[in-house]
């Protein structure tokens, strides 16, 4: 899922200094899943921004709903039933969702109340962890399942740097070497001849390296 976290109220505050009816969207997707920017997130964040503009002598009227999603048009059409009782909105969904209004909604004024951080998954109890970086040219299946793009520190497509000790990575000795972890699966599936592999030197056009990506797929599209 794309983990996000909640931006400091008083950088929110500051968007928002020049609105008072404020519209905070919540989404169900994944930032309720990482408890960025779901059902509780968007109640907390309005009493925070209601205390943090009363402190600054502002007024404020502070509406919270949350969209099943932010990134399809059938649900962000729904901010249609609070048409004309908002000044800005203030989404809390991950950017793709604050793309998504300021794409359908040209006339409304709509800031980001998280910063989206990766694609990962829980790691424990308030905790989540970077697995892929949506390359678009995915080589799990050389890899054991693990991925150097996202979790190498210099997404080395190769084999290791060198510097790793006791198999931690030298750049953040807090995780694993992912390196150590690949050899240590193929080795255990006996899949070494997958290490020898020399990869080709690789076209990063498809990580985003060649612009904006889209997808198409002829079999869905009307
Ligand atoms: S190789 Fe690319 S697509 Fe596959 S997990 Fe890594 S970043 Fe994601
Ligand atoms: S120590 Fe391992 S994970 Fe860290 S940068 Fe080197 S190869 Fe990548």
């Amino acid at each position: 899922m794309i983990i996000a976290e909640r931006k400091p109220v008083n950088e929110i505050v500051e968007m928002v200094r020049d609105a008072t009816r404020i519209l905070v969207l919540g989404c169900r997707g994944c930032v309720s899943v990482c408890s960025a920017g779901g059902e509780r997130e968007v109640e907390l964040l309005c009493s925070l921004i209601r205390l943090g503009k009363q402190k600054a002598g502002q007024k404020s009227e502070l509406t919270g709903a949350t969209l099943v999603r932010q990134c399809d048009k059938e649900y962000v059409d729904e901010i249609d039933q609070w048409q004309g009782k908002y000044d800005v909105i203030v989404s809390m969904a991950c950017g793709v969702g604050v793309n998504f209004i300021a794409n359908l909604r040209p006339l409304d004024k709509v800031y980001p109340a998280v910063n989206t951080t990766f694609f990962g998954g829980s790691a424990g109890q308030g905790v989540w962890s970077e697995q892929c970086a949506g390359c678009g040219d995915c080589v799990l299946h050389l890899t054991g399942g693990l991925c150097p793009v996202a979790r190498c520190a210099k997404s080395l497509m190769n084999g290791p740097c060198g510097g790793s000790v006791g198999g931690r990575c030298e750049i953040h000795s807090e995780v694993l070497c992912i390196w150590q972890a690949i050899h240590d699966r193929l080795s255990r599936f006996a899949c070494q001849e997958d290490l020898a592999r020399i990869a080709p030197i690789r076209d990063w056009r498809s990580a985003g390296h060649g612009g904006p990506r889209k997808s198409v797929r002829g079999d869905l599209s009307l």
